[in-house]
């Protein structure tokens, strides 16, 4: 779609943002509202695009791409007013008169790269962040989701001058070529083994970064549970869009006791909600190429299936799976599966299980079901991981005001809400003071006693 090289793009944004129009409030939010009024425009297409690429269920597509897109996009026109004034501290003594102050001010130029799972709102929501912020942004959209890129690049390209909003289409050279560029900061959605390559790029001229990158989520099912409405939970954030949801619950961790009625009620639950006959279901995604279909079928291994198993090589149909007995180093443990996959291992004490997990290092986000409070507790400040949801999956990432992101190899920075804002804005302290006074003690040749010097400091520091 773009056909200006990445260097050129980045210098006529460059020169766009000296220009200081995008610094300007009333700029911003009309930018932002153009981008809604595009989206709405645009949402049938979006919605057949993401479907063309895998097959997304259109209940799926239109909450998790459009609605949550625009729900981010209200929240900011709304707040930006408010979220983009200075913030004031107080001012030691020793400064008066005069203020000090936080203000937020756009980084100048930002890449954006997204990932192909939900490729129009992780394209979108960083975009909005950074647009509120006030910066010229190029969108790099996953080539994997080949018809939704295709139509955000033609989107952006009817509504925003490209000196301002610009979309890069094109894979792994595109990619490469686009870190190559001096960016003031980068925004990255994918992979922890892509996320290494951008930190690397970004190394280089030292630019600031987020990462939003995946891993394998734990799901503990604790015995002190309203079973039926945990699995319908589970089920649901394990499968949404067949399981290629970057927090989906990658594993099961089930309490023995009642293992084997969590199976058999995952069973009755996946038939109500897909029919006896799964796979001609519209409420099911598939799976997005064959690369993923094949590593996804090489995981699952037929002895330990006790749900589901099949899949269709030609529509890219994998059932919804489940498999039991698995250990602790088995194939489907070593990574994350990105897929209708779900492994069960029964677990005793949660003391065993914690410490199980602990070894995942810090996930991007953890669930655990029970209606024991102090458990919930102990889960919640005895583990690591980006966000923890107790008693449901996926469902926080839509909270719109609540921060989003990880934490070691699942990520760095958050977004959502504020937070998108705060992301893409670099928070420069202003200290400003008259020249009508001084203190000349502070002044060498120095006087002052241990004492003095001390209190002379507080006098100033506050
Ligand atoms: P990916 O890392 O393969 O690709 C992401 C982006 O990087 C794409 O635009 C791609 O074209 C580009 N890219 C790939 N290789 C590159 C290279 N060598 N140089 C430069 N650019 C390159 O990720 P994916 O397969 O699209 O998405 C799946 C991964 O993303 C999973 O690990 C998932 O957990 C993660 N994810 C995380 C979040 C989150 O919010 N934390 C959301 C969605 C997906």
């Amino acid at each position: 779609m773009q056909t200006m090289s990445p260097a050129t793009i980045i210098e006529q944004q460059k020169k766009c943002y000296q220009k200081g129009l995008t610094h300007d409030l009333a700029f911003r939010l009309k930018q932002l509202t153009i981008l809604k009024q595009a989206i709405r425009k645009h949402q049938d297409d979006i919605m057949q695009a993401v479907h063309e690429d895998m097959g997304k269920p259109p209940f799926e597509a239109l909450t998790s791409e459009i609605v949550a897109t625009l729900t981010q996009l209200d929240l900011m026109i709304k707040h930006l007013p408010v979220w983009i004034k200075p913030v004031s501290y107080k001012m030691p003594i020793g400064h008066w008169p005069g203020s000090c102050y936080v203000l937020p001010e756009p980084y100048g130029t930002v890449l954006i790269m997204a990932p192909w799972n939900y490729p129009f709102q992780l394209a979108m929501v960083p975009l909005i962040g950074a647009m509120a912020a006030g910066n010229c942004a190029v969108v790099k959209p996953s080539e994997i989701s080949a018809n939704t890129s295709r139509i955000i690049a033609r989107m952006i390209a009817d509504h925003f001058d490209p000196e301002y909003i610009s979309v890069a289409e094109g894979g792994v050279e595109v990619g490469r070529e686009l870190l190559e560029q001096r960016w003031d900061f980068i925004f990255f959605t994918g992979s922890p083994r892509v996320g290494k390559i951008v930190m690397n790029a970004a190394s280089r001229h030292l630019t600031p970064l987020i990462l939003e990158l995946g891993g394998k989520s734990p799901c503990i099912v604790d015995k002190d549970i309203n079973i039926k409405v945990a699995v319908r939970r589970i089920v649901q954030g394990k499968f949404f869009n067949a399981g290629q949801t970057c927090l989906a619950p990658d594993f099961g961790l089930v309490h023995k006791e009642i293992k084997e009625e969590f199976i058999t009620l995952m069973d009755e639950a996946l038939h109500q909600m897909y029919g006896d006959f799964m796979q001609p279901s519209r409420d099911m995604a598939r799976i997005v190429n064959s690369h993923h279909f094949n590593r996804l079928v090489g995981l699952i291994d037929p002895s330990k299936v006790v749900i589901g198993g099949a899949y269709d090589a030609f529509s890219l149909y994998i059932a919804p799976t489940v498999i039991d007995g698995v250990k602790w180093d088995d194939a489907i443990m070593q990574e994350e599966i990105f897929g209708p996959l779900l492994p069960i291992i029964e677990y005793d004490s949660l003391d065993e299980a914690l410490e199980k997990i602990r070894k995942f290092g810090k996930p991007l986000s953890l669930y655990f079901f029970s209606n024991n409070k102090k458990l919930q507790e102990r889960v919640i400040h005895e583990t690591r991981s980006g966000s923890v949801c107790i008693n449901d999956s996926i469902i926080h990432f839509i909270i719109s005001r609540l921060p989003f992101g990880g934490v070691g190899a699942s990520g760095m920075g958050q977004y959502h809400g504020r937070a998108s804002f705060e992301a893409f804005s670099h928070k420069k302290s202003v200290l400003k003071k008259s020249l009508w006074y001084d203190v000349g003690v502070r002044f060498a040749p120095y006087t002052l006693s241990n004492r003095q010097a001390e209190w002379l400091y507080k006098l100033f520091s506050g």
